[in-house]
């Protein structure tokens, strides 16, 4: 790897109960990266997504990130530290307005977005029109920026998928975790999106992907790793990784 890692994960487990969801999975993603996360349902993908972000302590093993391990750090303290993701199920706050669901950031756990934002909301002080600018800068960037002023619940399930991209950019996070942004959008829509991540990439924040739409991986990526039963069983180029054979007997041959 030629740049340092900017995560590294290193041996991790995570045990449900008795059911090992994760298997000493470790890898590390060097800085300025876009590396798509791939694998069968019931992989593991979202469970080393919310490893993380924080939202699920590893049984063993660490993460760190910036070289600092991210042990008991809270979702929000995370994404402080400048790893930030969006969900697959994220709901924006429908009664705000597609602007203000950016102002309130991305990391609803913490709370104290949402409060600055629902301040700024009479948009008066010279803070709160910086604040709504930026975040209309994150709207131009995903292409949602004619509706700044609509309430977010008009939104279409494409639309709120990139809208949560925004949201994570407000958090002004180097590097960015996107579980499954391709879902529910539409051939034109991925292809849009497809760009706005290569055009964020190219900017030089680092980019991790979960995605199950092949052609969209096989687009942008530009490494793949793969997970299957909790184990990583590959990690390479996307040619490499699609001609593995342990890959195409996780998605084939069962
Ligand atoms: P993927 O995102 O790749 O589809 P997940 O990370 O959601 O996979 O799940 C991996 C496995 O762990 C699945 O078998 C799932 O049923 C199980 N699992 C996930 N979360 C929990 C949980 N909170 N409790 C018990 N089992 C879980």
């Amino acid at each position: 790897m030629n740049a340092k890692p900017i995560l590294s994960v290193a041996g991790v487990s995570v045990t449900f109960g008795t059911f090992p969801a994760l298997t000493e999975v470790t890898f590390d993603v060097a800085e300025g990266e876009l590396v798509a996360l791939i694998g069968p349902n019931g992989a593991g993908k979202t469970t080393i997504l919310n490893v993380l972000s924080g939202e699920v302590p590893p049984t063993a093993g660490t993460v760190s990130f910036r070289g600092r391990p991210l042990a008991g750090l809270k979702p929000h303290e995370v994404a402080r530290r400048g790893l930030a993701r969006t969900f697959q199920a994220a709901e924006p706050f429908q009664h705000l307005t597609v602007r203000e669901n950016v102002m309130v950031g991305g990391v609803p756990a913490s709370g104290l977005g949402l409060i600055a934002g629902l301040g700024f909301r009479a948009n008066s002080l010279p803070a709160a029109r910086r604040v709504a600018s930026e975040a209309d800068a994150h709207l131009e960037r995903v292409g949602l920026l004619e509706k700044a002023d609509l309430p977010a619940g008009l939104l279409t399930a494409g639309q709120r998928r990139l809208l949560s991209i925004a949201r994570v950019l407000a958090t002004g996070a180097s590097m960015l975790v996107l579980d499954e942004p391709g879902a529910g959008l539409n051939e034109s829509e991925k292809t849009f999106l497809g760009d706005v991540i290569l055009s964020l990439w190219r900017d030089g924040r680092t980019v991790l992907f979960v995605e199950h739409d092949m052609p969209l991986v096989s687009r942008i990526a530009q490494r793949i790793m793969v997970l299957d039963r909790g184990h990583l069983i590959a990690d390479g180029a996307p040619d490499e990784v699609r001609a593995n054979p342990k890959v195409i007997e996780a998605y084939l041959g069962r």
